[in-house]
């Protein structure tokens, strides 16, 4: 796999990067992970955007363009002859030299990283078509949840709780009320409605939720953007979630109880299919 490494590709394995880097040290670092769908990025606006937010967020300058990191992520589709998959970019503060809880001096160069992942038939889980079970956790993560930052720790020990569970995934719960998924923004069908927590510093403002809101409503879609607790979640007629590689994903079962039928239903199922013919429509 050939990789970019601060203006440079190279083979994967000649990618490295000092240990003293704060991304390595501290965790400081910021990331974006892409669709690629028959060769084409999906969503890119969005996750550049928010890549800038994070960054700004985080006192860090952009490095490079919007150009730049489209040419960056073309250059590697075409490398690396990627169908379907996944872009990974990450940005790190850099090298700091000795560790150090202050920010570098302005002006020191951050580690930028990008790298693809094949995922042939991305679009085409088979888990859609019978949908995922999830535990509750609790969301034990930090208050930023807003910033996309590279500190998966907490996300990845609710992975493996759902996973030593038996099921896919863990949804965080906070105050009662559902904040997210480990990796995904969380919905829930009522009757006519589509109910799903208000963008804050709660959550991660998903550029697949974004878009999909959109789509939903040019549908005539009844949309509610509100906090929901577990139980609301089991007496719900279907459940969902949204992320960048898994689109729009069925939730079938929530903490034991079945969603629904416990299948996949009409509303997530007409979504996840309305949400990938758009965006198609808007890949570069
Ligand atoms: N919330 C969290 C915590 C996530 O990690 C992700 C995946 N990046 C999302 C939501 C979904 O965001 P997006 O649709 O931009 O992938």
């Amino acid at each position: 796999r050939i990789v970019y490494l601060n203006g440079d590709y190279m083979p994967e394995e000649e990618a490295k990067v000092s240990i003293f880097d704060r991304g390595f040290v501290m965790g400081d670092a910021v990331y974006e992970v892409t669709s690629v769908l028959g060769g084409k990025i999906l969503e890119f606006e969005g996750h550049m955007a928010r890549l800038e937010r994070s960054l700004s967020e985080l006192q860090m300058v952009c490095p490079l363009s919007r150009e730049d990191w489209l040419a960056i992520h073309h250059e590697l589709v075409t490398r690396n002859e990627l169908v379907d998959g996944m872009i990974y970019l990450q940005v790190s503060r850099g090298n700091a030299g000795d560790r150090d809880f202050h920010f570098p001096p302005a002006g020191t160069p951050p580690t930028v990283v990008l790298y693809t992942q094949s995922k042939p038939g991305l679009a085409d889980d088979p888990k859609a078509k019978v949908g995922i079970k999830v535990i509750s956790i609790p969301d034990l993560r930090w208050h930023r949840r807003d910033i996309k930052t590279v500190q998966l720790l907490y996300p990845s020990m609710a992975k493996m709780a759902a996973e030593a569970a038996g099921k896919h995934d863990a949804w965080f719960v906070e105050d009662g009320f559902v904040t997210e998924g480990s990796s995904n923004n969380v919905y829930i069908v009522k009757g006519s409605k589509i109910i799903t927590r208000q963008l804050s510093h709660d959550i991660l403002h998903g550029i697949t939720r974004a878009s999909l809101l959109k789509y939903a409503a040019e549908a005539q879609m009844e949309i509610e953007e509100r906090p929901f607790t577990i139980a609301e979640a089991q007496a719900a007629d279907e459940a969902f979630f949204t992320s960048a590689s898994a689109f729009v994903m069925p939730v079938v079962e929530v903490d034991g109880a079945a969603v629904g039928t416990g299948k996949p239903g009409p509303v997530a199922t007409r979504l996840r299919e309305i949400y990938l013919e758009e965006s198609l429509k808007r890949t570069v």
